[in-house]
């Protein structure tokens, strides 16, 4: 939206002041509304969402088969136990998410069909004026905040990304995007392609393999994957001991984590021992005859990217039986019938499904402007990947990549928490993280390494992102094990944050 489009709106009729406005009712907006109410129960909030439910993610993708890919002893609040299996259908996320609403009371503070357009941080009266647009009648409402608690996840719910290729326009058949799913999408019989090897394409291929005449993955290159049973041994016997449900949450959840830290730190140090094991994993389902090496041996060390868990090894399932199969080759272009590869094979299509990622959304694409100068995010630098040099009374909720990212939703709203009550105490109505002297040399560098994690989403947004600096505080960790015990412990009262 440009200044000249805002201007032009009508005057708001009213304007409603919070001490803390949360962006955005996914799991991270509906987990702050739930530590506010428990942690600051004085503290008044309003959670504004620009979607008609809540559920973030789960709300917003409908295709078949949609699941997490993490287990939901951690991906489930810390505070309310996971009873399911440990990966769940969006179904299922959202039926936990509407309990953790209506057991606490939090649907009155949530706004549904309220999409943000602007945010402007006042230094003369320390506080935001946000403008937000009602979706059902176009009304601009306007409010004020103290905080603003920005749980706007990382990507564009209203389109997906779809990468232009040559010939597209002239293809006869159907291009979906998993994002923007049609509910009538008829694939019975079909030959379908889905271009894409992450979560989502190893999601929704056995979904839709039964029904479809053929589906194949078209991928430019492998990816790994963890295949399993879709149970947690552990917490099967504490049920059967009969243990209470929220000592299996912490216990299981314990374990879960204490694994994942040995085989993260395992991919770090030995990462071709691990190759090994999970290409082992995939040759169980697949035999010995079939071409691991092509298909499913990434160029990359594991955990460069996310690492998706299969329940049951079900896309394996479906390529063993015949039902879909992988191709690993590039797209020369589109044709009437389907796709041209590089190879020259062409790859007939009904359906051309494209898991191709997402668009990353900076800020919820929020204009937002400090003292009437537009913020450009990617001058500021970030504190720990939450806060940002210059731009005061913020905090972004970024998760992890390879934990579960509801594990940094709880640790951070502790850490929203434990601020707010400090400022409250120091009677502070501005906080805002600065370099200290001794940071002023420091280098700085994009968002994340790529040499750590380099999902195409990320490497094409990297620009508009905060900048890291070459000191861990000044960067996202990325690291759940050091966070948990580092964020309880910053000294609020250090030489980082300003407040006045
Ligand atoms: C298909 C899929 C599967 C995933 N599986 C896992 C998994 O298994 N484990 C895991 O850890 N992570 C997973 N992720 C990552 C996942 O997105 C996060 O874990 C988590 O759901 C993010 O929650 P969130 O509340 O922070 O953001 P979101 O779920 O993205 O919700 C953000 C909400 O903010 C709203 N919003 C944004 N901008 C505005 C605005 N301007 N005004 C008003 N409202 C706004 C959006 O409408 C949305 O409802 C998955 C992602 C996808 C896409």
């Amino acid at each position: 939206m440009t200044t000249s489009e805002t201007l032009a709106r009508p005057e708001p009729a009213r304007t409603e002041h919070f001490d803390v406005l949360v962006v955005g009712a996914g799991i991270s907006g509906v987990g702050a509304a739930y530590h506010l109410t428990h942690q600051r129960p004085g503290t008044s909030f309003v959670v504004l969402e620009a979607l008609d439910s809540f559920g973030g993610t789960w709300w917003t993708h409908r295709y078949p088969g949609i699941r997490s890919d993490s287990d939901l002893y951690t991906f489930g609040y810390r505070f309310k136990p996971w009873t399911g299996t440990p990966i769940a259908t969006a179904e299922e996320i959202l039926k936990y998410m509407g309990e953790v609403i209506d057991e606490n009371d939090l649907g009155r503070h949530i706004r549904y069909g309220h999409r943000i357009d602007s945010a402007a941080w006042s230094s003369d009266d320390n506080s935001w004026t946000i403008e937000a647009t009602r979706t059902d009648t176009g009304e601009t409402r306007r409010f004020t905040a103290n905080f603003l608690w920005m749980c706007q996840g990382y990507y564009r719910h209203s389109e997906g990304y779809t990468p232009e290729w040559p010939g597209m326009d002239k293809y006869q058949g159907q291009v979906v995007h998993p994002q923007s799913w049609p509910q009538d999408l008829d694939y019975a019989g079909k030959k379908v392609v889905v271009i894409g090897s992450g979560a989502t394409a190893a999601t929704l291929i056995p979904a839709i393999a039964n029904e479809c005449g053929h589906v194949t993955m078209l991928q430019r290159s492998p990816t790994y994957f963890i295949p399993g049973r879709n149970a947690n041994d552990l917490a099967d016997t504490l049920r059967e001991l009969q243990v209470d449900e929220t000592w299996i949450h912490e216990i299981v959840r314990r374990k879960i984590l204490l694994d994942q830290a040995k085989f993260t730190r395992r991919s770090f140090e030995e990462p071709e021992a691990v190759k090994r094991e999970l290409l082992g994993m995939v040759r169980a389902y697949l035999g010995n005859d079939y071409d691991i090496e092509t298909h499913f041996t990434p160029h990359y060390r594991p955990w460069r990217q996310r690492i998706a868990f299969v329940p049951d090894g079900d896309i394996f399932q479906g390529i063993r039986a015949g039902k879909a199969s992988v191709v690993t080759d590039e797209i020369e272009s589109f044709t009437e019938c389907g796709i041209l590869l590089k190879s020259g094979e062409e790859l007939q299509a009904d359906i051309v499904i494209t898991a191709t990622g997402f668009n990353m959304n900076v800020l919820g694409d929020i204009n937002f402007a400090i003292d009437g100068k537009p913020l450009a995010f990617s001058d500021t630098v970030t504190y720990r990947g939450m806060m940002f040099t210059g731009v005061p009374n913020l905090l972004w909720v970024f998760g992890y990549f390879r934990a579960s990212w509801t594990l940094r939703a709880d640790l951070l709203a502790d850490f929203v928490c434990r601020l707010l009550a400090h400022m409250e105490k120091r009677g502070a109505k501005r906080v805002e993280v600065a370099l200290r002297p001794e940071d002023r040399d420091m280098e700085l560098l994009p968002w994340i390494d790529p040499e750590n994690f380099n999902p195409g989403y990320l490497m094409r947004a990297m620009d508009l992102l905060p900048k890291r600096g070459a000191k861990p505080e000044w960067q996202h960790s990325q690291d759940y094990w050091r966070e948990k015990d580092e964020l309880p412990a910053i000294d609020l009262d250090g030489p980082e944050f300003v407040y006045s």
